[in-house]
């Protein structure tokens, strides 16, 4: 019987152990959006990442110039070169996005298909972009015999300037990414009230809302700053939001509203002068993926936790009304606790996003990320 006992205590010890490891680990591996972007001016990250990480370092192709004749298909890889020296396959994962300048070179299953009627000559890049990187291969069509004689009276009726994306991800339905020259994914709806911003999709880096006004409402901080600003819509909202908690003897205060591109670019050159750049990623939001660009998201706090951007924020009287009300007013809490793989970055409960009453409250009922609302009902 005792022996039992013991037994089972070992075994929940493990149970234990093995639990607090993997809950290391997924914070190691999360961003906050703000902590980074507040610089030096406020210490409330805490930095707990010592390890190196095993991430894809570059992007490597099987090859990167290829003659094929028309009606080819040719076995292509794309491997990730990973910290640790390692090659991971690529090729069939579904965040693998290939766009080709040229209609008649296609990508499927990890095979280059050259078109019946590509003509001699005729060239293409294919782009294989995955998250942050990007390779390229160089494609020409060859000669055979066959084709000597007919290549004069092929007509090329193709427009060959425009990019065709295929992607197996379903996010792709949406047409509002494109991809730049460096591969990173851009939207194209910067000042649509509704736009999605994250890691994996960037505002342009000359966006800046053309409606900025100052809400009235306090600040944490006294003088100008473009951290009191925010769009037209989000700031009025804001308004009530914050009249509406003094109502209720709750004070909400602002932190930080509108955030340039330059200040978020300077901030995250900052942080890699001063601990490198794996760092600086791991607590920088990087410039084009910060929500505050948009202006129609700002961080509040109350007096209780100093006015600083705390976790422990949520907890507090203020943080909970805030979560309970803010969708009345068209807010939403953008960070979600236990939303870290979807949203990418730690629970921010000072961090609220305006979408519009509507939205708002679809998303607060449905107790789910933007980026499942994006992706399934928008
Ligand atoms: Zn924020």
């Amino acid at each position: 019987m005792y022996k039992n006992i013991g037994k089972i205590v070992l075994i929940i010890g493990a149970l234990c152990l093995v639990f607090v490891l993997a809950i290391g680990l997924i914070k190691d591996n999360k961003n906050t959006d703000d902590t980074s972007a507040q610089g030096n001016e406020s210490e409330t990250q805490e930095n707990t990442s010592s390890e190196k990480e095993n991430i894809i370092e570059e992007l490597q192709i099987s090859e990167d110039d290829l003659s094929l004749e028309a009606g080819d298909e040719y076995k292509i890889t794309v491997n990730g070169l990973m910290t640790d020296g390692s090659l991971k396959d690529l090729t069939d994962e579904d965040k693998l996005i290939v766009i080709s300048n040229n209609d008649k070179f296609t990508v499927e299953d990890g095979y280059i298909k050259v078109s019946e009627d590509a003509k001699v000559g005729e060239n293409a890049k294919i782009k294989f972009v995955y998250e942050f990187d990007a390779v390229t291969v160089n494609l020409e069509v060859s000669e055979t015999g066959d084709q000597k004689a007919e290549t004069n009276t092929v007509k090329d009726t193709s427009n060959n300037n425009k990019d065709i994306v295929t992607n197996n991800n379903a996010n792709n339905k949406d047409n509002t990414i494109m991809i730049d020259d460096e591969g990173k994914h851009i939207v194209t709806n910067p000042s649509d009230i509704h736009v999605l911003v994250n890691k994996e999709r960037n505002l342009p880096s000359d966006y800046k809302p053309d409606d900025l006004i100052k809400p009235d409402i306090k600040f944490s901080f006294e003088g100008e700053n473009e951290k009191r600003y925010l769009r037209e819509a989000a700031a009025h909202a804001l308004e009530e939001l914050v009249a509406e908690a003094n109502q209720e003897g709750i004070e909400i205060v602002g932190v930080s509203g509108f955030r340039s591109y330059s200040k978020q670019n300077s901030i995250f050159n900052y942080n890699v002068n001063k601990r490198g750049y794996e760092a600086a990623n791991k607590i920088s939001a990087k410039p084009g993926q910060s929500e505050h660009q948009t202006g129609l998201a700002i961080d509040v706090s109350c007096a209780g936790v100093g006015y600083a951007l705390q976790e422990r924020f949520g907890k507090l009287e203020e943080g909970k009304w805030l979560a309970e009300n803010a969708h009345k007013f068209g807010f939403i809490i953008r960070y979600e606790k236990g939303k870290e793989d979807i949203t990418g970055y730690q629970y921010e409960p000072w961090h609220i996003r305006y979408l519009g009453k509507d939205i708002a409250e679809d998303i607060y009922e449905k107790g789910i990320t933007y980026e499942e609302y994006f992706e399934q009902y928008m």
